[in-house]
């Protein structure tokens, strides 16, 4: 008896006249509207540190102002299930996705970022895939009335979301080190690749043409989606260890295409702009990082990315002579004496946490008048702008942070060069032929009269390959935990 009653009562908002439910959907449309200018705006914000906190605001209000008119919208437009019964299942939703959100990000270290992105990225694949299988299984009314189209939207959507899903999973495991960093090469790869694509053509084609939920429709679906999974989870695994960055922000722009496939599907015009900007910022930041590691784009989209020249090889086996040791107090001399020091941090500032001491550092050699500079490579770090997050942290002043290629050319006139935590972004071996690196731009920092390499060990960096900087005349090597070392000549100094 109960079930009745509870069912009439949930009901009793379906007083949600039609006139309401219109009026709803017509400040929704404006809602979505602003709410897409309000990305922009946090994109172009974004672009820039000094705009960055403003983009962020932009962004986090569009994006109250975006959940605010769906649920709305959401709460109206179904009257036959009734308010309650939506705004619980809302609330479920919401409760368990923020719960998961908070977690994350209240663990996750700064060094832990990428991996973190690349899980992201997967659950925004994966939900295309589930929204593409949903509009098949029970499309709305506009859906049916697209009829084909519809039918084409759902393939891509899922197929996008296949490959975003997979793809992101394989990431996510190679940055947090879970399984190896190095390609996986089967032979004739770019071959397995093409007839994946042609065969999810011929797929989507049987799809369309083959009668509404038949048993070969359902079939050209399933095989595509583990064609599509199969696919993500190959071109990842064939990219390298150092190449990585490009990957990230790869599956960034495929997690927006996802995001705007959905959109065709649920007729969500804001999923649509919001998912087509993710998808050709992340395509656009991809460019620009193929361009600064000199590789080439289609390359990255192919997923043949850094195979070839084998990112995979480990640590030269040459000899390269001796490197010089120097200590802390020897670093503060140097230091007293130079005119112009330039910083170039790594990853290895992330890990040893040593932005404060750095901005320190750079606070009491400014205040002796010693011209301090940082040289930011496009990828130094595990994230596309890393650097420039923990420096920004520290409050380094953001004019003295330059990019790679507004100070490549002043490095003959540095006196000292300090290299904190970077190793491949630092890399001569970058300009000769044959290696696995060749061609990367890097931080010339050997031109400086003189350089000091802060650093725990003689391990590689992160593609694995060794660093002949380390044993060149002007070379010293501080060895120790960086926030230590720079700790330690601040007492020096
Ligand atoms: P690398 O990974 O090449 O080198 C980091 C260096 O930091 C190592 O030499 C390591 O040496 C040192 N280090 C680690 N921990 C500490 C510590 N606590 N104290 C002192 N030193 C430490 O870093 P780079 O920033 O130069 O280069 C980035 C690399 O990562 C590139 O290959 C890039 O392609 C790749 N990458 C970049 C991404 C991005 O978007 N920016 C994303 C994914 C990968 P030791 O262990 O001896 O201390």
């Amino acid at each position: 008896m109960t079930a009745p009653i509870l069912t009439s009562t949930l009901l009793v908002p379906t007083a949600v006249s039609s006139t309401v439910t219109t009026a709803v959907s017509r400040v929704t449309v404006l809602a979505y509207l602003v709410a897409a200018i309000l990305f922009i705006l946090a994109l172009s914000g974004l672009s820039k540190h000094e705009t960055a906190q403003r983009g962020n605001t932009f962004g986090a209000i569009g994006m109250t102002l975006a959940l605010v008119a769906t649920i709305t919208l959401a709460l109206t437009s179904d009257p036959e299930r009734g308010v309650w019964v939506t705004a619980l299942l809302i609330a479920l939703a919401m409760i368990i996705g923020g719960t998961i959100g908070v977690t994350l990000a209240r663990r996750v270290e700064m060094t832990g970022m990428p991996q973190l992105i690349a899980m992201l990225h997967s659950f925004v694949g994966l939900a295309a895939v589930l929204v593409g299988y949903n509009s098949f299984i029970a499309p709305d009314a506009t859906a049916e009335a697209l009829d084909g189209f519809h039918l084409g939207e759902v393939f891509l959507g899922v197929f996008i979301g296949a490959v975003t899903f997979t793809g992101s999973i394989i990431a996510f495991l190679k940055l947090s080190g879970k399984i190896k960093g190095a390609p996986v090469t089967l032979p004739g790869r770019n071959l397995i690749n093409l007839v994946a694509l042609v065969a999810s053509i011929a797929l989507m084609v049987w799809f369309i043409m083959a009668p509404e939920h038949s048993a070969g429709a359902w079939i050209a679906l399933v095989a595509m989606t583990v064609i599509a999974l199969a696919l993500g989870l190959h071109l990842v695994a064939a990219i390298g260890g150092g190449d990585m960055p490009v990957v990230v922000s790869m599956l960034n722009s495929y997690s927006g295409w996802a995001a705007a496939a959905a959109g065709f599907m649920l007729n969500n015009d804001l999923l649509i702009i919001t998912g087509a900007l993710v998808g050709s910022s992340g395509a656009y930041l991809s460019y620009i990082m193929c361009q600064a590691m000199n590789r080439s784009f289609v390359s990255v989209i192919l997923g043949g990315f850094g195979t070839d020249t084998s990112s995979a090889s480990t640590g030269d086996e040459t000899d390269q002579g001796e490197v010089r040791e120097v200590s802390a107090e020897a670093v503060a001399a140097m230091l007293d004496g130079a005119n112009r020091v330039v910083i170039t941090p790594g990853y290895g500032m992330a890990v040893a946490q040593a932005q404060y001491p750095v901005a320190d550092l750079t606070q009491k050699l400014r205040d002796r008048g010693v011209e301090v500079q940082f040289g930011i490579h496009p990828v130094a770090g595990r994230l596309p702008g890393h650097m420039n997050v923990l420096l920004a942290e520290a409050k380094v002043p953001y004019d003295i942070v330059l990019e790679m290629d507004e100070i490549n050319d002043d490095f003959p006139d540095v006196d000292v060069v300090l290299v904190i935590g970077a190793n491949d972004t630092v890399n001569p071996a970058a300009e000769e032929p044959g290696s696995p690196i060749a061609g990367m731009p890097v931080l010339k920092v050997w031109d400086a009269h003189q350089v000091v390499v802060f650093k725990r060990s003689m391990a590689t960096g992160y593609a694995g390959v060794q660093n002949p900087l380390f044993f060149k005349d002007n070379t010293s090597m501080l060895f120790g935990d960086a926030k230590a070392s720079v700790e330690a000549i601040i007492k020096d100094l």
